[in-house]
This record gives C-alpha cells, structure tokens and sequence, in this order.
C-alpha cells in the first residue's frame, strides 16, 4: 500500500466516526492527530534527510519544527499550519490527560484542511528535494550548522546552567567546554551566513567546531533518550513522574481556573512537558 493511500485509510477512518456520539468524538481525534504526524515524518525523512530516530519519538509540535526550520530555507511556511499543528498538539495532551471531548469545531477545522496540508507539504518538500541538490557546500555548512546550533541551545534551555549527571560520567565533560562550543558556533554561524561566499573562507576550526558539537549532540542526545525510556530524570536520577493539579477556583463554587499538567522529575525541575489548561 502506498503512502497516499494509506493516509487516505487513515481519514477515512475519522471520515466513519459518529460525531454526534461523545465517545466517537474523542476517538476521531486520533486519526486526524496521526494523519498530520505520519505526514511530517515521512517528508522529514524522505525528503528533507532527518534521520527517522531524531523524529520519530518526538511530539508533533517537536516533529513539525524540524521540518519547518528546513522546509522554510526555500520559502515561508503558511502560518495556519502552524496553528493547525499547534491545535493537534495541545488537543493531544488534553485528551491523554483528561476525561474530556474535543470540541466539533476544532475537529472539523482540521479535517476540512488535512488534503490542503497534504498537497501543500509533498509539494513543497518535493521542490526542496530537487532544489537541495543544488545547494553549494557554504550553504549545506550553514544549513548543518544552524541545525546543530539551534539542538544545542534547546540544550542548554533544558539543562540551564546544570551539567546533566550523564553527560559528566565517563565523558569526563566541563560544563564550560559545552558553552563555549556552542557560543564559537554560533558566531561563525552568523559570519558565515552574512559574509562568507566562498567556500576557502570557511576555515578549519568552522569545521572543526562543527564537526565535534554534532558529535557532542548527538551522544548527549542518545544518553538522555536511554534515560527518560527508563522514566529516570538525567540531571539528578530520581523519577520521571506525571502530575496535575488545579489553581484558581475564588469563585463561589471552587471551580478552579486552570489546570497545570507535568511529566517530570520528582526531585528537580527537569520537565518532559508541561501544558496549563485554562478555563474561560
Ligand atoms: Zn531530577
């Protein structure tokens, strides 16, 4: 069965669901929420060269801006899927967490765009896949380099100032060395996407910062994957735990006004994911 083909059994599937029954309701959730994710995985790593493990654990938002951060290289990203993916994704967690049914109107908004998203991403990766071909060396290395810049500042956005207890180990790692890296990076990323047009101006330790900071990354990467399969946190090794709790709630009937949810460490401030649900 070709890809199309599945993707079309996937909305016919949603296309059979009862909405007017509430439980039928929530289950149409999931294949429209499925649609859109099997599409930005297989463009990513058909067309765009991710490699399927760097996607293929990641949430739908997580999914989404790797694919976008290369599909936008040649041309702007139309912002209603950004907001459709934005919907999918925290409709998504609401139902994993709670007793609760998507509301009509959302459901129906994402179907009446899931062929658009179809043509518009195959289209658009397509020309991106023969366009890429053609990219130059500079542009690969600045492409490679963004890329790498970006992961380690989502790093060290997730990590602060803390050096993950995994990373120190047999890595033997100073946290210093991890920062600098990253700021060296992220100064020849930016000179050299204004200024270098020939590649003899990329100097050795370009490649050389670039070539040890994907190395870095991607064992940092493997490290912390093997420790959240396990629910164990990677900075402080207590456990990975879900909670929720309610805030809010002044009125007369103590309804509370938002709901906090978090899959996190136990111990540390470490989060997998964090989302507050509000209520008007
Ligand atoms: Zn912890």
């Amino acid at each position: 069965m070709s890809f199309e083909e599945r993707m079309q059994e996937i909305l016919a599937s949603y296309d059979a669901q009862d909405l007017t029954n509430q439980y039928q309701k929530r289950m149409a959730f999931y294949p429209l929420h499925d649609y859109f994710h099997r599409h930005i995985l297989e463009i990513g790593v058909r067309y765009c060269g991710i490699p399927n493990v760097a996607l293929k654990s990641c949430s739908i938002k997580v999914r989404w801006e790797h694919v976008k951060s290369v599909l936008s290289e040649i041309g702007t990203i139309p912002r209603k899927w950004d907001q459709a993916i934005s919907t999918l994704h925290n409709l998504r967690n609401k139902l994993v967490h709670e007793d609760v049914v998507p509301p009509l109107r959302a459901l129906e908004d994402i179907r009446s765009n899931a062929e658009e998203f179809s043509e518009w991403i195959i289209e658009h990766a397509g020309t991106y896949f023969v366009q890429s071909s053609g990219f130059t060396f500079i542009q690969r290395f600045k492409k490679l380099t963004r890329w790498y810049v970006r992961k380690g500042d989502s790093i060290l956005r997730d990590y602060g100032k803390t050096v993950p207890d995994y990373a120190i180990g047999d890595l033997r790692w100073k946290k210093e060395f991890f920062f600098m890296k990253i700021k060296g990076l992220r100064a020849s990323a930016d000179i050299v996407g204004k200024s270098i047009t020939n590649v003899a101006e990329i100097t050795s330790s370009n490649l050389d910062g670039l070539i040890s900071l994907i190395t870095e990354i991607e064992r940092l990467d493997a490290r912390e994957s093997v420790y959240l399969e396990f629910k164990v946190c990677p900075i402080c090794s207590s456990k990975i735990i879900s909670s929720q709790h309610a805030s809010g709630g002044s009125s007369p009937d103590h309804v509370p006004t938002e709901i906090h949810y978090r899959i996190g460490c136990e111990k540390c401030d470490f989060e997998v994911m964090h989302e507050t649900e509000w209520f008007a």
